[in-house]
């Protein structure tokens, strides 16, 4: 399209088209003409498609028919939000002179325009493009090369709200700490996005990641950079942050400057998140225990909306973001915790809170439009109803002794700058148009000038209905009327039968000054009218010019305040994540956990708290409470290994989900469903529950289950919780069953964390004789007349059979199928009695850490050419036979 050939045969306002569009070939072109925005080529084909709106054909280029399509301006925001959604970036492009201007340079010239800006998924602002509950992130990696191994690093910024942080990490957990942060873009140095090693963060995240120019994330302008936008001369009062932290946060400052182009949303400092801080949960197990999304997508049935109580849209994203990101150090879980508890005792005082939370605007993103200058007197509104609903807040929280995070909450409420929502309250109207180009939003009485200009067009308007009645007596045409339209303004309309009444007489003549003649009717007007008009006209435009100055200056006032205006909405994020999980904790009757630097694991009477909403609001029933004990048996020391045998159906991946998601609400600072909990932190969760599969990728599920594996038995540490659900299913019995074992065996003897492990293979549970940190649970059943009834009760033991066939024939199978079935597995299990695998116990040394040690180390030992280099004494030689070794050592490679 951009090639001389093209742009030669183009039309001057088609050629302007192609010029932008060939400097923006990633985005769809939205070309602002009059009120809509059309789409030319390939773009219309493929919007038309997309939105479903009518392609039609715009005069022709090269001989071809340009395909056109277009969305109306006032529209705009609903296609542009399907667009997003379905993976596309949008250029928006305006006229950026007045057409009278473009006119004044010749008949011919085009108005000049630009693109104002690029909306991409990670830089949105607009409400209806948001969803109010989910952060918006756009996240930069950046890698720096240059020592043993390369360092990388995030940075991720919300415009919509502010927010920016930055961290470092590795290749090892790079996918981690993405899927944790959860971007809708991430922008990736092309150099880094075509590498191998990325590939498996590109599987993962698809669309997600688009690939940057290079030079966007060097690290050697960063600082600048950086320095630039915050309009600072040095970044020392900011941290220190490290060279792969710097091009990263200057990479992404850097997208945001590219993509709102003449506008700066006002961020907040960077902030350091260190990922040590945080509990580490791998990809699989983030996904597996559905903690913000199920396996399928959706939201109902995973573990945020069942503890989401909040009442705001940022205590929303801030719950999120909590479970997303669990803490590992005490100290800090335990300030949040003694804020619910400080709540849970005051039943009232939470009522009153959460009266006040729900009538909170989502502030910060307001903000972030007015600070971009796409705000609109609603968003104003927003601003005041929040600084009065936070004075509320402050004056309800005032009277009450609280602490921890509870009390500095408070204290940032409370900083809120008063004058300014006196004197939004003194300016805003009650009602507020959307736009501020509709005028009326400035309240009466809040400046003299506007009321008099508004008395002015209203009173001349009053004086135009005393014309009508008067030109209508005078010439004795009752049906005469004032009329108004945009293309005339005021007129006199009488239809064509009286239109002689103002034509035929010389003094109505003189009068009545012909304007229009319809089919039906004649319009005139009056030196008086046409002067009335003109005064409306000038008040009305002295009105709206009166209100847009005010916008502009209550707009000032508001980004004055921005940094405040936004610590109070942090802070009112915190109040409502608090009061929303203590009333969580009253309603499901949760308890708070003792959480320390131990290695205990004790959960008495633990529930899923996803599973138990469920079953009472479907079924009505209860969910039958387990408990569960890994902690080391003095108290000190590595915790234990469950090993849990049952049936199918029996609730075993219930119970070792809800282990992990019972540790995670702890971590996160929240109370967990249980009795009594003491948790000792985890450092890393990992779980491998259920069979993902990964066919798509072209991985079967046992490959992708023995990775998953892998992962673990390399990464888990003596202060990790790792859930594992039927490893070795996926192949022959005795590969899976030797699979199993041996891993159960390294997890113990290894890596020596707290474990809980499900499995079909009984043979497993004689290991527990063996493995001192091992024991034997068993999901309890009843049979019964033949059948079997699951108690979905954890005891301690082996179970001493499958019920497979019991549970098959509960599923329907047909019952000479079952009565088959019986007979195959009463000959197997006699067959069993022989089994060599019940011998292995006896036969079999445990594994040995040890062994493995020397298999590393010997791995390590020095090779044969190593030896021979040693014992090379280059000072000693004569260049023969310095020749002669590199002939010897390159024989022996
Ligand atoms: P398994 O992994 O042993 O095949 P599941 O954990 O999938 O079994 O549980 C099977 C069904 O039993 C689930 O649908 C669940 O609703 C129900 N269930 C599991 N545990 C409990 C429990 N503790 N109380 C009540 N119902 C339970």
């Amino acid at each position: 399209l951009a090639s001389d050939e093209s742009r030669a045969s183009a039309t001057p306002m088609m050629e302007q088209f192609i010029e932008i569009k060939a400097a923006n070939p990633d985005s769809m072109l939205f070309y602002r003409m009059g009120d809509f925005y059309e789409l030319f080529f390939q773009d219309a084909v493929d919007a038309s498609r997309a939105l479903g709106i009518t392609l039609t054909k715009r005069g022709q280029h090269m001989g071809l028919d340009i395909p056109m399509c277009g969305v109306p301006v006032h529209a705009a925001d609903d296609y542009l939000q399907r667009l997003i959604a379905l993976g596309f970036r949008v250029a928006v492009c305006e006229q950026v002179e007045d057409p009278a201007e473009a006119k004044k340079r010749g008949s011919k010239s085009v108005v000049r325009r630009d693109v104002v800006r690029l909306v991409t998924p990670g830089t949105l602002t607009e409400e209806k493009l948001l969803s109010p509950s989910d952060a918006n992130y756009l996240m930069a990696v950046a890698r720096i090369r240059g020592g043993a191994e390369p360092s990388m690093a995030l940075a991720w910024i919300d415009i919509s709200t502010g927010i920016f942080r930055l961290s470092e990490t590795a290749q090892g957990q790079l996918l981690a700490d993405i899927l944790r942060i959860d971007p809708r873009e991430l922008i990736v140095p092309d150099t880094l996005f075509h590498d191998p090693d990325f590939r498996p963060v590109l599987d993962v995240l698809g669309r997600v990641a688009v690939p940057q120019p290079a030079v966007l994330f060097d690290s050697a302008t960063a600082e600048g950079r950086i320095a630039r936008y915050f309009g600072v001369s040095t970044l020392d009062g900011f941290g220190t942050f490290s060279r792969a932290e710097m091009a990263a946060a200057s990479a992404a400052v850097a997208y945001v400057e590219k993509t709102q182009i003449a506008e700066r949303p006002p961020l907040g400092r960077p902030e350091r998140e260190s990922s040590a801080s945080t509990l580490f949960i791998d990809p699989a197990t983030r996904a597996n225990l559905e903690l913000v999304r199920t396996l399928s997508g959706e939201r109902s049935g995973t573990l945020l909306k069942a503890i989401d109580r909040t009442a705001t849209s940022g205590g929303a994203r801030l719950l999120a973001e909590r479970l997303m990101s669990p803490l590992t150090d005490p100290e800090a879980i335990n300030a949040r915790l003694d804020s619910i508890a400080t709540l849970a005792d005051r039943p009232s005082f939470c009522e009153d809170l959460r009266r006040a939370l729900k009538q909170l605007p989502d502030m910060p993103r307001a903000l972030s439009r007015i600070a971009l200058g796409r705000g609109g007197p609603r968003d104003l509104g927003a601003i005041l109803q929040g600084l009065s609903t936070s004075a509320e807040i402050a004056r309800l929280m005032a009277s009450e002794a609280l602490e921890g995070e509870l009390a500095a909450a408070r204290d940032a409420i409370a900083t809120l700058p008063i004058d300014l929502s006196h004197r939004l309250a003194f300016m805003l109207a009650d009602e507020l148009p959307l736009l501020k180009r509709d005028g009326g939003f400035i309240r009466e009485a809040a400046d003299a000038e506007l009321d008099e200009m508004r008395a002015l067009r209203d009173q001349s308007r009053r004086v135009i209905a005393g014309l009508q009645l008067e030109y209508a007596e005078e010439t004795g045409v009752k049906s005469l009327k004032i009329k108004h339209n945009n293309v005339l303004g005021y007129f006199i309309e009488v239809s064509a039968g009286n239109a002689g009444a103002l034509t035929d007489s010389d003094a109505a003549k003189a009068r009545f000054i012909h304007r229009q003649t319809m089919a039906g009717a004649m319009r005139f007007t009056t030196t008086v009218l046409s002067e009335l008009e003109t005064k409306i006209a000038n008040a009305a435009d002295r009105a709206l010019a009166i209100e847009l100055a005010a916008f502009d200056g209550m707009v000032e006032a508001v980004v004055a305040e921005a940094e405040a205006i936004k610590a109070a909405a942090r802070a009112l994020a915190v109040v409502d994540v608090s009061v929303g999980l203590a009333a969580l904790a009253e309603e499901q009757a949760y308890c708070r956990p003792v959480v320390d630097g131990s290695t205990m694991f004790a959960i008495v009477g633990g529930r899923h708290p996803v599973v138990e909403q469920a079953l009472r609001r479907q079924h009505g029933t209860a969910f039958v409470a387990n408990s569960c004990d890994l902690s080391p048996h003095d108290g000190k020391g590595h915790g234990a290994i469950w090993l849990l045998t049952g049936p199918n159906m029996g609730g075993k991946s219930t119970f070792l989900r809800q282990n992990a998601l019972i540790a995670i609400l702890a971590q996160m600072g929240s109370y967990v469903p249980a009795e009594s909990a003491h948790i000792g932190v985890v450092d890393r969760l990992f779980s491998r529950v259920g069979a993902s599969d990964d066919l798509a990728r072209g991985r079967s599920t046992f490959m992708v289950e023995m990775v998953e594996t892998a992962a673990i038995l390399n990464q888990a540490t003596d202060r990790s919780l790792v859930i594992l659900d039927e490893i070795g299913r996926g192949t022959a019995t005795f590969d899976g069953l030797s699979i199993a074992w041996a891993a159960v065996e390294h997890l113990h003897e290894a890596n020596r964390c707290r474990g809980l492990f499900a499995t079909h293979f009984h043979e497993l549970t004689v290991l527990s004789e063996k493995l001192a940190r091992l024991s034997n649970a068993t999901m309890r059943v009843k049979e019964w007349d033949g059948d079997v009834i699951f108690l979905h009760e954890v005891g301690p033991g082996a179970a001493d059979r499958s019920y497979g066939i019991q549970v098959a024939r509960l599923a329907g199978l047909p019952a000479s199928v079952v009565a088959r079935a019986k007979d195959v597995l009463a000959k197997l299990e006699d067959a069993d009695r022989k089994n060599p695998a019940s011998q292995l116990i006896d036969d079999l040394p445990l594994f040995q850490v040890a062994v493995r040690r020397e298999e590393v180390q010997r791995s390590f030992a020095p090779s044969k050419v190593e030896e021979l280099v040693k014992d090379l004494n280059p000072d000693d030689m004569t260049p023969r036979a310095a020749l002669d070794a590199l002939y010897a050592l390159k024989k022996e490679l």
